[in-house]
């Protein structure tokens, strides 16, 4: 697996929730706590402030007087020559395991290890791969008639992608959309045999959480956000908890196209262990319990006798 390291919004959640025993299925969780709107615990000079705070990262080519860089945490230059301020979350956070959370339905099930598939997917026959899917999510390089640093499908192309057969039984579909795919998408859905039930935005932020203001999108306005549409075939997978997440993910940018990573714990707690098949993927978005299909993982890895032999045959 490829290095991935977690965002700063990550590494918070990360150290807060701790997974008591993968058997009991028992999770807990202390309560979510925000970051401070003054940064650093010296700006915020309120000593009783339970919120997380950050520090100022100074090196050796820091002039603290010029202000915070625009890239914050994915300037290529923070140790290597910029002037501007950068942050790190402050180590002297200590984050209480206080107030115990546990889920009615249980969320952690063992998961095979991830699979992928490198392939051009319009001469795949997504059949072989089987018909149990409970959630294929996909990231079309749609037409969106921009640059883009990959080949792009074009919409008689995106239609005729027959996913529908890999959910045979019903599932939930997640479908990136951008532009016009907006519309596109919704073409699709129909073609393919989907309802269009939800619509998850991504709202995009920076190293410190704060809205991005200046989106590297958008003709009229910048673009901030991004929409994932929830589609299902037929009544959903046969198991799902309904009700846990919300609709909003909050977000760090990162490289172009890469999608937070957040929607695959949304997805976990949606359908825990059920089958899963990510369309368009790069090898950072494997995951346990996915099958990745793309153009740019570098390889396939598939453990499945099963489903070795139907693609070798
Ligand atoms: N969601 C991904 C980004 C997907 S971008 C992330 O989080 O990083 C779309 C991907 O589809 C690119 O990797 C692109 O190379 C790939 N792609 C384009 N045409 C393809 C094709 N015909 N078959 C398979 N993958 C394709």
């Amino acid at each position: 697996m490829p290095a991935n390291p977690p965002t700063a919004q990550q590494q918070l959640v990360l150290s807060r929730i701790r997974h008591v025993t993968q058997e009991s299925n028992v999770e807990s969780k202390a309560p979510f706590r925000d970051f401070c709107d003054f940064g650093t615990r010296a700006q915020c000079g309120n000593s009783a402030c339970s919120s997380v705070h950050l520090l100022h990262l100074i090196t050796q080519s820091t002039d603290p007087q010029l202000g915070d860089c625009s890239y914050l945490n994915t300037c290529h230059r923070i140790n290597d020559g910029c002037k501007y301020l950068h942050y790190e979350i402050d180590p002297q956070e200590h984050l209480s395991h206080d107030l115990e959370y546990k889920h009615p339905v249980p969320l952690f099930t063992p998961l095979p290890p991830p699979q992928w598939l490198e392939c051009d997917v319009r001469k795949l026959d997504l059949a072989l791969l089987g018909s149990d899917y409970s959630v294929i999510m996909a990231d079309p390089p749609w037409d969106i008639h921009m640059q883009l640093p990959y080949g792009t499908l074009t919409d008689d192309e995106m239609i005729q992608l027959n996913l529908h057969r890999n959910q045979k039984e019903g599932g939930f579909l997640f479908l990136w959309v951008t532009g016009r795919a907006m519309e596109l998408a919704r073409l699709c859905l129909e073609m393919w045999g989907y309802k269009r039930v939800d619509e998850i935005v991504w709202i995009k932020v920076n190293q410190l959480q704060r809205v991005i203001r200046t989106g590297r999108t958008g003709h009229w306005l910048n673009h901030a956000k991004e929409h994932c549409i929830v589609a299902v075939k037929g009544s959903g997978p046969h198991n799902y908890n309904p009700g846990i997440d919300s609709d909003i993910i909050v977000a760090e940018v990162r490289e172009t196209s890469r999608k937070p990573d957040e929607i695959y714990n949304l997805i976990e707690r949606l359908c825990p262990g059920g089958k899963k098949l990510e369309i368009f993927g790069r090898k950072h978005n494997t995951r346990p319990g996915w099958l990745t299909l793309g153009n740019q993982l570098g390889g396939s890895y598939i453990h499945d006798d099963d489903l070795k032999k139907k693609l070798n045959g």
